[in-house]
């Protein structure tokens, strides 16, 4: 779908994946101006299909065209032309339990700019692709290290949208890290380098005494839609969730650490290295609180147990 600086998008039409022609001067190339999401397909066990909370995808997209000077498609067009992306690719979803379809939502300025301005023209294209686990380790604890020097977002920039450029800004700490044999980075706070941020794509939750914390929503990281769809399923099973800032020293002794995300769903953390010292946590697979959030959550995305929140919609 295309559209001028007025925003009417163009009907939305359905085509083989292949390359698309832009403009050198294209507002995306030169100015990064650019926009994704990121969601999930599952096939339920009776062979229909559910996509989880795909408004909550749409609205975010349009928080952050606004913050980009984007016009964005309405929550009611995104959401349709998610549903025939998926609808036209559902040979590709893998069996309940083995995977899903990862969908990438694509928001870009297509229009040719020379002088620093918003782009005449925008583009908004979906392409999906099945997957599996996102870290090589599978299901199984992953290992961070706090970054000190570099910064993923500041007050005031663009951290809390997902813009195309907050990604570019993490790819040297990332892979320094992996270099080491990390599997990603926990990004701090850049004023006072001292308060957890978020992982390069994921949020984190750390839990002590059965109370589980997580960085509140303040503009530098990413409102992840796993984050507040688990911070639901935690307080509905009971727990106490606050979001609040999160000072790195609470890594030290907390009980539980993990991550949320789409693509990474609810990931335990093994260790976390932060100032040369390696703080381990879980044993096994999960530690006793992420296991049971990851169950009601995994559960809940592939219609095996039932939706009483509503956050999937079923796909025939
Ligand atoms: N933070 C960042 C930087 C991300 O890229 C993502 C993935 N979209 C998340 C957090 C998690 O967000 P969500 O749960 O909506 O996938």
């Amino acid at each position: 779908m295309k559209c001028g600086r007025d925003g009417n998008f163009s009907k939305s039409e359905l085509r083989r994946f292949g390359n698309i022609e832009l403009s050198p001067s294209a507002g995306v190339l030169n100015y990064g101006q650019g926009l994704f999401e990121g969601l999930k397909a599952y096939r339920k066990r009776d062979g229909n299909i559910l996509l989880f909370r795909p408004e909550e995808n749409a609205l975010r997209m349009r928080m952050g065209a606004e913050r980009m000077c984007m016009p964005a498609p309405t929550v009611e067009q995104f959401v349709e032309a998610v549903k025939a992306t998926v609808l036209a690719n559902r040979r590709w979803i893998p069996p309940t339990g083995k995977g899903s379809l990862y969908i990438r939502p694509l928001l870009m300025g297509s229009g040719a700019v020379l002088g620093l301005a918003p782009s005449p023209e925008y583009t908004f294209l979906i392409y999906v692709s099945p997957v599996g686990n996102y870290f090589k380790e599978g299901v199984a604890p992953i290992h961070l290290v706090v970054e000190r020097e570099l910064h993923r977002a500041t007050p005031g920039g663009t951290g809390g949208v997902k813009t195309i450029g907050n990604y570019a800004a993490v790819l040297k700490a990332q892979s320094a890290a992996k270099v080491k044999g990390f599997s990603d980075v926990l990004y701090l706070d850049c004023v006072h380098k001292q308060y957890l941020e978020e992982v390069s794509s994921c949020n984190i939750f750390v839990v002590k005494d059965n109370v589980i914390s997580t960085p509140s929503i303040k503009g530098t990281i990413l409102p992840g839609i796993t984050r507040k769809s688990i911070i639901d399923v935690a307080r509905s099973e009971g727990f106490q969730v606050e979001e609040r800032l999160v000072a790195v020293e609470e890594l030290l002794d907390a009980d539980e650490v993990f991550c949320t995300g789409t693509a990474v769903v609810v990931s335990p953390v093994g260790s976390i290295t932060y100032r040369d010292r390696r703080v381990t946590y879980v044993e096994g697979v999960f530690g006793v609180v992420a296991e049971q959030l990851y169950s009601v959550l995994t559960r809940l995305q592939m219609g095996l147990i039932d939706d009483k929140m509503n956050w999937t919609v079923e796909l025939r």
